[in-house]
C-alpha cells in the first residue's frame, strides 16, 4: 500500500530574494524577471513519487507584502513541517535578516514532539558569482550549524542550480524523523 504524505513547508526571507522565484523554478520550471510581489499568502503544489512506499505532496507556501515586517502570523506557521529560510547573496542585509527569521519561525512553530521545524538556508542568485557580481561567499557551514539549520546551498532560481538539491535534502529530513 501506498502513503500518501501532505508536507507544508514554509519559505521565508527579506522581499526580493527570490522566494517565488525559487517555488515557480521549482514547481513549474519557469524563471521570470517579473514576478509581481505576491499579495498575502499562496501555495503551490508539487507531487513527488518518493519512493515505492510513499508519495508527497508538497505544499511551499509563499508569503509577500508581509515580508518587511520580517514575521509572519501564526496561522501561515501552523502545522508547517519543514522551511527554507532565503537570502540575496548579492545583498548583505538579507543575510543579516536570516537570523530573525529563524528566530521568528522558532518561536512561532515546533514539530509535534516540541522539537523545532527542520529548515535549509539558501544563498540564492548564486548566478551572479560567475559574472564577478560579488565576491565569493565564504563558507557557510558552521554559521548554518551554530544556528540550527540542516544545512545550506548556494542557489541559483534562474540557472536552475542546487533547488532539486536543498529541497530533496529538507524532504528527506522530514520523512526520516517520523
Ligand atoms: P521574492 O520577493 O523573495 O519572492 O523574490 P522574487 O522571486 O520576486 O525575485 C525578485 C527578483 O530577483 C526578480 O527580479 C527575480 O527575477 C530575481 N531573481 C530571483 N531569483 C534569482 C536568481 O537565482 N538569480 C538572479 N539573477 N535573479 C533572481
Ligand atoms: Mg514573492
Amino acid at each position: 500500500m501506498q502513503r500518501e504524505r501532505l508536507l507544508k513547508v514554509l519559505v521565508v526571507g527579506d522581499l526580493g530574494v527570490g522566494k517565488t522565484s525559487i517555488i515557480k523554478r521549482y514547481v513549474h520550471q519557469v524563471f521570470s524577471q517579473h514576478y509581481r510581489a505576491t499579495i498575502g499568502v499562496d501555495f503551490a503544489l508539487k507531487v513527488l513519487n518518493w519512493d515505492k512506499q510513499t508519495v508527497v505532496r508538497l505544499q511551499l507556501w509563499d508569503i509577500a507584502g508581509q515580508e518587511r515586517y520580517g514575521n509572519m502570523t501564526r496561522v501561515y506557521y501552523r502545522e508547517a513541517v519543514g522551511a527554507l529560510v532565503v537570502f540575496d547573496m548579492t545583498r548583505l542585509s538579507t543575510f543579516q535578516a536570516v537570523l530573525k527569521w529563524k528566530r521568528d519561525l522558532d518561536s512561532k512553530v515546533t514539530l509535534s514532539d516540541g522539537r523545532p521545524v527542520p529548515a535549509v538556508l539558501l544563498a540564492n542568485k548564486c548566478d551572479h558569482l560567475s559574472h564577478g557580481l560579488c565576491p565569493k561567499l565564504p563558507k557557510l557551514d558552521n554559521f548554518a550549524q551554530d544556528q540550527g539549520f540542516l544545512g545550506w546551498y548556494e542557489t541559483s532560481a534562474k540557472d536552475n542550480t542546487n533547488i532539486d538539491a536543498a529541497i530533496t535534502h529538507l524532504v528527506k529530513n522530514i520523512l526520516s524523523a517520523e
